[in-house]
């Protein structure tokens, strides 16, 4: 048996975040994952940082911070995990739709975010690509971006050894037992004792959770996002975009490619449910997509297995210590990609030196009790 500091349960953005910045309070750190780091929901994920349809207030407000820290985030993981910033274009040909959005963009204005409106012929100068087809009303974030977030778990977890902590890969932490002195964990292999533990295991989390009597509803949120490999620049100065439906389709698509040239779409919007992992889908996206652009007629789809987002019932982040005792600390949110830098920084000041940090408040697994 090892005695250890603190254990992290899961390899994803947001744990491999916190265990990254708990590493950087002197802590000794190991962290578990069954699979890879990023093989769960960050894998999978269109990975847009933004801050943009996030409500409540104090919501919108932790996403639009969590923004501002991904470039010193990045800074300090000192490698190249394809952060690209550019902003987003949403348009749309409906009149209503886009009356919506002209809407939400006052409100966004008003709340601070760096948005404006923009013609078709200023969209047509940022894409000269782009088959924008008829417009009636169009949005353009400026501080918005997107990350390969595989990339980001794996630099964490190179920093975390740096720091002098343990990773246990292909580690399926199998129980969890909660001592007044300690917190046992076994794997499939070892028993391990740690001071604290750090349940970050997304869709995993509740199950993890309620052998500890703790309360951690979810919701099944699936989504799939397309890919190809990686393709010449189609996408001149955006990070992301929002289509409106053409004519006989059933939606938006949105789209992105990532600094190692591939390309990802998905329908609707960042919340669309849907588990249609069929080639034939990922094809059907990619040829709405090839409308838009159409340098994608002909390329091939890569089949992308269903991605399942962490989702507490009610939408919110879950942050913080569920009960009195502080061994143990939960995170599971959707939008773990924009909060990933916040919720590690965080995080880790509260778990390292167990303090309450007032911006938190509104996540505290409690709400559930
Ligand atoms: C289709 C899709 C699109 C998305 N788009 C966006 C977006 O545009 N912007 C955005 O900000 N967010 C987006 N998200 C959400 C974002 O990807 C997630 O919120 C984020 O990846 C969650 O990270 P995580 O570390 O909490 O969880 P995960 O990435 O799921 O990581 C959990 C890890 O825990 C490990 N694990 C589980 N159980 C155990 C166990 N018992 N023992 C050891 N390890 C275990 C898993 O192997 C996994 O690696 C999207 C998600 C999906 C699926």
């Amino acid at each position: 048996m090892k005695k250890n500091n603190i254990a992290v349960i899961g390899a994803g953005i947001v744990g491999a975040s916190l265990a990254f910045h708990l590493s950087t309070y002197g802590k000794n750190v190991t962290v578990f994952d069954k699979g890879l780091p990023g093989s769960g929901a960050t894998g999978h994920s269109f990975a847009w940082i933004n801050a943009f349809g996030k409500l409540p207030r104090h919501y919108f407000d932790l996403n639009h911070r969590s923004m501002d820290l991904w470039s010193r985030f990045n800074e300090t993981l000192g490698v190249d995990v394809g952060l690209k910033w550019g902003g987003n274009v949403t348009y749309y040909a409906d009149r209503q739709k886009g009356q919506e959005l002209l809407d939400q963009c006052e409100r966004l204005q008003s709340w601070g975010y760096p948005i404006q409106t923009i013609t078709q012929e200023e969209l047509a100068e940022l894409e000269p690509n782009l088959n924008i087809g008829p417009f009636f009303a169009g949005i353009h974030t400026l501080t918005e971006g997107h990350v390969i977030p595989t990339r980001v778990a794996e630099a964490c977890m190179a920093k975390v050894q740096e720091n002098g902590g343990d990773i246990y890969l292909d580690t399926s932490v199998e129980s969890i037992v909660e001592t007044a002195e300690e917190v046992i964990l076994n794997t499939q292999r070892e028993e391990f004792k740690f001071d604290k533990v750090v349940i970050a295991a997304g869709v995993d989390s509740t199950n993890l959770a309620t052998s500890l009597g703790i309360n951690l509803p979810q919701r099944v949120s699936p989504g799939i996002v397309t890919r190809t490999a990686p393709l010449p620049p189609i996408m001149e100065t955006l990070s992301t975009i929002y289509l409106p439906p053409g004519p006989e389709d059933e939606g938006e698509i949105h789209i992105r490619q990532a600094t190692d040239g591939s390309l990802m779409c998905g329908a609707g919007d960042q919340e669309n449910e849907n588990d249609d992992d069929s080639q034939e889908y990922a094809d059907f996206l990619l040829k709405r997509a090839s409308r838009y652009f159409r340098s994608l007629d002909g390329v091939q789809a890569e089949r992308v297995p269903v991605g399942l987002r962490p989702m507490p019932e009610d939408g919110l982040p879950v942050i913080g210590f569920p009960n009195k005792s502080t061994r143990i600390y939960i995170t599971l949110m959707h939008s773990g990609v924009t909060l990933a830098p916040i919720v590690g920084a965080l995080g880790a000041l509260e778990i390292a030196t167990e303090s309450s940090v007032d911006s938190l408040q509104p996540y505290r697994p409690t709400r559930f009790n």
